[in-house]
């Protein structure tokens, strides 16, 4: 603890004698607004807010309750630059230029590591997994990807034995966003049981069968798609990083929209650049969102229930849009993932070449499980210390101060 003291300490002297500055962390509060954080910190609206296009002022409604964000500060208080992380690949951030602030989106710095883990069961696979990493997200993950295909209660014997590998992001040195799941292996009844993710970035048994999650259906039917998704992709002709973490469906103004699952209506009202938008709650943690719309369909409001396929409202151009169309994303966690990468009639069986890579790509997981199993490997923490520059353009870079 003291010397953890005395590192922070350094960590200040050196920012400070360095830079004449300082970097605050603060977490995004509950209920807060983007536009009312720029009013908190008597931040220019019209530049970092009202000027924006479009897809930049949606991408600042994905600040929610939890995010941790920083601030560098001047001498003299006045606020030099923020950083607002808005997915695990792109962040906002605001600095000061020419007596005013300028916004501008730039690529979160992030290092990846593999990491793998062995536990002998004793209680139950979310409890272990918590108890061995501090981890609920690791736990949630493996207990969701044999949900479908393995009855844990029924099937688990005290002593079994459970292998996941998977991808993790650091970031100043702290697990940041959402593992990956690379491979995952139970073993009860003495029969191994695995899950792999292939190439495609969807899950697969060890035949090759995709393993059945969550299902969605078109939300407008024959519909051309306008813009695809994208977590972060620089546009080479307005120079600037762009993310859209949605589908647009171009469809003439009136066409019903239809759930993509059923579920729970959590909002059915205008919400900024989204303008009309209805999203819904599904099971698992998946939720689903529908923009721009001209209307909600009578009857769709907060609380209520709907069934996948059934008409919730119909496509228009409210709020930040150019032309009619229906703006669909999808959540996981809070977390947009691309919605085309679940949306599926029936769930595939790899067949001839697609099934020979898969199998390549087992057989090399097969061996890590198996040395991991070998080896009894234990959850560690990384200790690595990282070095940052996450205010590069100002030059401003920070030692990990974990360790
Ligand atoms: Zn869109």
């Amino acid at each position: 603890m003291v010397i953890f003291m005395i590192r922070l300490i350094m960590l200040f002297m050196l920012a400070t004698t360095l830079f004449g500055s300082r970097v605050d962390t603060f977490r995004w509060s509950e209920g807060e607004t983007y536009l009312m954080f720029l009013e908190r910190f008597d931040l220019p609206l019209k530049s970092l807010y009202y000027n924006l296009d479009k897809d930049d002022q949606i991408l600042t409604q994905e600040m929610h309750a939890g995010i941790h964000y920083q601030i560098l500060k001047e001498d003299n208080e006045s606020i030099n630059q923020i950083l607002l992380p808005l997915n695990d690949e792109l962040q906002i951030h605001i600095y000061k230029y020419k007596n005013s602030y300028s916004f501008e989106i730039i690529p979160i710095i992030s290092s990846t590591k593999t990491e793998a883990f062995t536990i002998k069961i004793n209680h139950s696979p979310y409890l272990d997994i918590i108890k061995a990493t501090g981890s609920n997200k690791l736990a949630e993950i493996f207990v969701s990807s044999f949900k479908y295909s393995l009855n844990f209660k029924r099937d688990l014997r005290k002593g079994d034995t459970l292998v996941m590998i998977y991808d993790q992001k650091y970031r100043l040195g702290k697990p940041f966003s959402m593992p990956t799941l690379k491979v995952a292996m139970i073993e009860m009844k003495k029969k191994k049981h695995y899950i792999y993710l292939n190439d495609d970035d969807r899950f697969y048994d060890e035949k090759g069968n995709e393993v059945e999650g969550f299902l969605l259906a078109r939300p407008v039917k024959g519909a051309r798609i306008s813009s695809r998704f994208t977590k972060r992709r620089y546009h080479p002709i307005l120079k600037k990083w762009k993310a859209h973490l949605g589908v647009d469906y171009a469809a003439r103004r009136g066409t019903p929209i239809v759930a993509a699952g059923s579920g729970r209506v959590t909002h059915a009202g205008r919400l900024g650049a989204y303008g009309n938008l209805v999203k819904i709650r599904h099971t698992d943690g998946y939720e689903t969102r529908y923009a721009h719309m001209k209307s909600f369909r009578k009857g769709i409001r907060r609380g209520k229930y709907v069934k996948k396929g059934q008409t919730i409202g119909y496509v228009g151009s409210t709020g930040r849009s150019t032309g009619p169309h229906l703006h669909f994303e999808l959540r996981k966690n809070g977390r947009a993932i691309n919605p085309l990468r679940v949306v599926q009639v029936t769930t595939k069986k790899l067949k001839g070449k697609e099934k020979k890579a898969f199998l390549k790509l087992k057989e090399n997981y097969d061996q890590s499980i198996d040395l991991h199993l070998k080896n009894e490997t234990i959850f560690t923490k990384t200790t690595k210390p990282d070095t940052v520059c996450y205010f590069y353009n100002g030059g401003f870079c920070e030692q990990d101060r974990l360790n």
